[in-house]
């Protein structure tokens, strides 16, 4: 591949952040970091697609946007070495989304899924930008010609469009993108990076809903910012059926429920489903949830004392936003100088 090796991602300043952002996104995102050049974003203009008093509003939207990147910060985002911003700060995502617009097949969008989820029955009352996101996502990703984008399942539909749009642009526009001095195609095709426990957490109160931000139930998810008790408590009433757990991975396919906690014990601890069950099968819910509880905050209480520590300091905040949004600039505006050279538009 003739594309550089650039890691893309980023999270909705809406809303609480959860154990599944946590383990379906920023742990990755952190562990990316020593194998490539990494751009996170806070994904600002996403959140407004939703309706105001969804996403909360002027002020609430700021306290957001610092609560995103102070779990980024606190969860160890190196944001000197890598780069980490809010997406409204760089133009080009903008940009390139009206492009890609009208790249993009209408028949393309109908088919995704998380409109529709998100949308619900009152789909004549949905924002267009909700219709559109998945257009500005693959935006996002290519104004930095990303090739990898860590990811949670719930995603991978719309990763998947990017790829379309990269792709129908390639070849719409092929013979002007080589001679502008791109014979491989001037966007990569990139590739999710989904894989291990963790990928989809599941509703602690329904095992076949995705934990999510925006669920009313505050007892569905565990926040980042939940304390030691909160965490106990909200893994004590987790829904559950009365069986221990067993000794195979095959006997929680029918088990929603317990496959949840089993996978998010799994990938707190960084070990496999079969490694949980070696361990603990056998098991009561009264013996594992305790258990599930304690690796819980043992992994997620020094991040949100960290992220506490680091929401007071907006001034700071602000200026890692600043200069990621400095240094995001400058490869995405390269990216929208050599689209307009494709396309024809003539530029100063
Ligand atoms: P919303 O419900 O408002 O869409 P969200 O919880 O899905 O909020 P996003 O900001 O849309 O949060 O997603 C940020 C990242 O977290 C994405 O990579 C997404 O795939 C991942 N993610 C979200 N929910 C889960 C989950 N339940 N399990 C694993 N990963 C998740
Ligand atoms: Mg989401």
């Amino acid at each position: 591949m003739p594309f550089q090796q650039r890691v893309f991602s980023g999270v909705q300043p809406t809303g609480n952040l959860h154990l599944g952002n946590y383990l379906g996104a920023i742990k990755r995102f952190v562990a990316l970091q020593s194998d490539y050049d990494c751009i996170y974003c806070v994904v600002d203009s996403h959140a407004i697609t939703v309706p105001i008093d969804v996403w909360g509003g002027p002020t609430e939207l700021k306290r957001a946007t610092r609560e995103v990147t102070a779990a980024y910060l606190a969860a160890g985002i190196d944001p000197k070495k890598h780069i980490v911003f809010n997406q409204s700060q760089v133009s080009g995502h903008a940009e390139l989304a009206w492009v890609f617009n009208c790249v993009a097949r209408l028949g393309w969008l109908n088919r995704m899924t998380q409109f529709k989820e998100k949308a619900g029955k009152d789909r004549e009352n949905a924002s267009i930008g909700l219709y559109d996101y998945p257009v500005l996502m693959a935006a996002d990703i290519l104004v930095y010609r990303a090739t990898h984008v860590p990811v949670g399942e719930d995603q991978k539909q719309h990763l998947e469009l990017c790829r379309d749009i990269a792709q129908k642009f390639n070849n719409d526009f092929s013979e002007s993108i080589s001679a502008n001095g791109h014979p491989d195609g001037y966007f990569p095709l990139t590739e999710p990076i989904i894989q291990g426990p963790g990928m989809r957490i599941m509703s602690l109160r329904d095992g076949t809903k995705k934990m999510s931000k925006s669920d009313p139930s505050d007892q569905s998810r565990i926040n980042l910012t939940d304390d030691a008790d909160a965490i106990a408590l909200k893994i004590r009433r987790a829904k559950t059926d009365p069986d221990p757990l067993p000794d195979n991975e095959a006997a929680l396919e029918a088990r929603p429920e317990a496959d949840n906690l089993v996978g998010i014990y799994a990938a707190l601890a960084d070990i496999t489903k079969a490694d949980v069950l070696k361990e603990h099968a056998g098991a009561q819910f009264s013996v594992f949830k305790p258990a599930l509880s304690e690796l819980a905050v043992t992994k997620l209480g020094p991040i949100a004392a960290e992220m506490k520590r680091l929401v007071q300091d907006t001034v700071y905040i602000d200026s890692v936003l600043a200069d990621g949004a400095t240094r995001a600039e400058v490869i995405a505006d390269e990216t929208i100088r050599s689209v307009k050279d494709i396309l024809g538009f003539i530029r100063r």
